[in-house]
């Protein structure tokens, strides 16, 4: 990131970093308490040479609605601040997602750069359900965690308010027995497509002037906002870039299926190269929609050409 923000200086831009407020509630969910982690985790002027924005404000409360007239949304809500920006460098790690299978590119602008509220619409379709209901000791770690007070300890088991509810997914994801999943009350893809109109929403001003990242490094089963970090999944392919956010999309994919699982890893190591390692870990999950929505409604192509900046250096 500070070779982009070197990057973007040099050709006289003015770059800020930035990121949207989080829907759970944590260190990122207002604008104060998310400079200051960002800053604990390296990311302050002094070692980035470019300020912190947070693109929706102190509360969440800036952000513009852009029309999209999509299957979903009419209108989609994003960070005021990546709005009136002229251009977006997207830096996103490729990992996988409790509830999209996978999340890069196409997620972190959607749902990484929805304002709260559009996130509340997004993840709507998702409430808490057990897996396994003897599996809860009652210990009322999601109860803490649970900013909409839907959840209560009742003869030693948590119970689930889904009117409460806002489908944020942070009580399946902190339960240590692993005692809950994700209920649907629509298909897993209309969570994908919801993502994929909003990050349609974001690129709308953006057309010619936005350039996408993955790394695919690191490539853990779970979200990046989780407070742990599983073993990887595969071993490390590089970073992809393109400015084509479908193509890149899917190269990390592809790139990701091609590689041996790695031992120790949540991948069963029966499954190959060329096998779908997102869907072995969450078989009833599609992530792929995310990528093929955002191909039909025309924001890039999933064909996609290698070129391997290791090995070309003349371009
Ligand atoms: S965190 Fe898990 S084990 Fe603990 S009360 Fe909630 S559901 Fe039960
Ligand atoms: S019950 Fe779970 S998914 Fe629903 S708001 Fe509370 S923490 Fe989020």
């Amino acid at each position: 990131m500070k070779k982009a923000v070197k990057w973007v200086i040099a050709k006289g831009g003015k770059p800020f970093l930035t990121d949207s407020s989080t829907l759970y509630h944590g260190s990122r969910s207002n604008g104060i308490d998310h400079i200051n982690l960002a800053v604990e985790n390296g990311f302050s002027y002094a070692t980035m040479g470019a300020p912190i924005v947070i693109a929706d404000g102190v509360r969440s409360r800036d952000y513009v609605k852009v029309e999209v007239g999509l299957k979903h949304f009419k209108t989609v809500k994003y960070g005021s601040a990546v709005h009136h920006a002229d251009s977006l460098i997207c830096i996103s790690h490729f990992k996988g997602h409790l509830a999209t299978g996978f999340g890069g590119t196409l997620k972190n602008l959607g749902m990484g750069l929805g304002s709260r509220s559009a996130k509340q619409m997004m993840h709507a379709v998702v409430k808490p359900e057990y897996k396994d209901r003897d599996l809860c000791t009652g210990c009322a770690r999601c109860v803490e965690i649970c900013f909409a007070s839907a959840i209560k300890i009742a003869s030693k088991k948590a119970s689930f308010d889904h009117l409460k509810c806002i489908g944020c997914g942070e009580c399946i994801s902190i339960c240590p027995e692993r005692a809950l999943r994700l209920l649907w009350n629509e298909s897993p893809a209309n969570l994908c497509e919801k993502i994929v109109e909003t990050a349609f929403g974001v690129l709308k001003n953006k057309k010619g002037r936005a350039v996408f990242f993955n790394f695919v490094i690191d490539v853990t089963p779970d979200c990046d906002c989780l407070n742990w970090s599983d073993n990887p999944i595969v071993p490390n392919v590089g970073i992809l870039g393109s400015v084509d956010p479908v193509a890149v999309e899917q190269a990390a994919l592809d790139m990701v299926n091609a590689q041996p699982p790695l031992p120790e890893s949540e991948v069963d190591p029966g499954v190959g190269p060329g096998q779908d390692k997102f869907k072995a870990i969450r078989p009833g999950i599609d992530g792929d929609v995310q990528i093929s929505y955002a191909e039909e409604l025309g924001m890039g192509s999933r064909r996609y050409e290698i070129v391997n900046l290791d090995e070309a250096d003349d371009r």
